[in-house]
């Protein structure tokens, strides 16, 4: 693993992945995909691995990533989801070219082509972005209940009570955060 990047957090659902790849938004924000490369990376670990990535294809990227953050946020909440940002949504989906395959396991499957670019990356994550919004699949979509995150995340649990994006991060941190608000109340008790 190479050192100087803050780790990527993985999840199971592609568009929420990638909007998490800023992380801390309300907080000290992280930027995950600093550089093109990094964005390789990240595709690489989604199955979706492209040669190379340009700067205006970051730039293509972030800008949807933070269009389905918005437009994710918005479902989340039950208000009308933002026309720039379903715009980006639609525009990365037309313009990938990805095939759904299905695997002998019966699973579907992205497959790209040999010679596939940044773009028909993006046109996954969208058109996995749009399922996810559009309320197509087996689950919710929810806010973060850390302040400093507040990241749209989509609840797959089987009572839909899931709290936090990422339990790792945002929930343990609440946890502990809890946990000493009660210690501080109550010295006596360790909860
Ligand atoms: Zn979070």
């Amino acid at each position: 693993m190479r050192t100087g990047f803050p780790d990527f957090r993985l999840g199971s659902v592609l568009a929420t992945s990638f909007t998490g790849t800023l992380s801390e938004r309300h907080g000290n924000a992280v930027e995950r995909i600093p550089t093109p490369h990094r964005l390789v990376d990240w595709l690489k670990v989604y199955d979706l691995a492209v040669a190379s990535c340009t700067s205006a294809q970051l730039e293509l990227a972030r800008e949807l990533r933070e269009s389905i953050h918005v437009a994710a946020t918005a479902a989340a909440l039950q208000e009308t989801l933002p026309a720039s940002a379903v715009q980006v949504i639609n525009d990365r989906s037309a313009q990938g070219r990805a095939a759904a395959v299905l695997t002998p396991e019966g699973e579907r499957r992205w497959r790209l082509s040999p010679a596939s670019c940044v773009e028909d990356a993006l046109g996954v994550i969208a058109a996995d972005a749009i399922s996810v919004i559009a309320g197509e699949r087996d689950g919710r979509l929810a806010l973060c209940a850390s302040p400093t995150c507040l990241a749209a995340f989509f609840d797959t649990s089987r009572s839909r009570t899931r709290r936090w994006c990422d339990m790792n991060t945002c929930g343990n941190r609440q946890k502990k955060a809890r946990f000493n608000a009660n210690q501080r109340k109550d010295p006596g008790s360790a909860e």
